[in-house]
């Protein structure tokens, strides 16, 4: 099997193909750094998302979060949810953790912005 990807490491977006057999990488070919290789593998063995999104604060704004690194896609859902029920306490700087381990991750979900009283 081919599956064609579009390389999103840095924005020269190579055009990848990546030769499957099974679940297994055969072959990838179209990255012009070992960047896109890499990319290539990861995104069709463990795709891995970084989530921005908001969340509501203590004083009813949102502020904006993003988990800390980059999580498994299939957590994706779960992660969103978790989100949608969080609260931040108010003042939020960047970097403070709003959740922790979100969906079972492991990874933190962390404020993106500053948010004053
Ligand atoms: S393969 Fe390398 S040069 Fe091409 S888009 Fe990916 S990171 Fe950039």
């Amino acid at each position: 099997m081919i599956r064609e990807l579009t390389c999103i490491v840095c924005p020269k977006g190579c055009a990848l193909r990546v030769e499957l057999e099974g679940k297994d990488v055969k072959s990838v070919t179209g990255h012009t750094c070992p960047r896109g290789q890499k990319y290539a593998e990861d995104e069709c063995t463990h795709p891995m998302r970084t989530v921005t999104s908001t969340v509501r604060t203590s004083t009813g704004e949102v502020v904006a979060v993003k988990t800390a690194t980059a999580i498994p896609k299939e957590k994706m859902v779960a992660c969103m949810e978790a989100i949608n029920r969080a609260v931040a306490q108010v003042p939020v700087t960047i970097g403070d953790v709003v959740i922790e381990n979100v969906a079972d991750t492991g990874v933190a979900v962390v404020a993106a912005a500053n948010l004053e009283i």
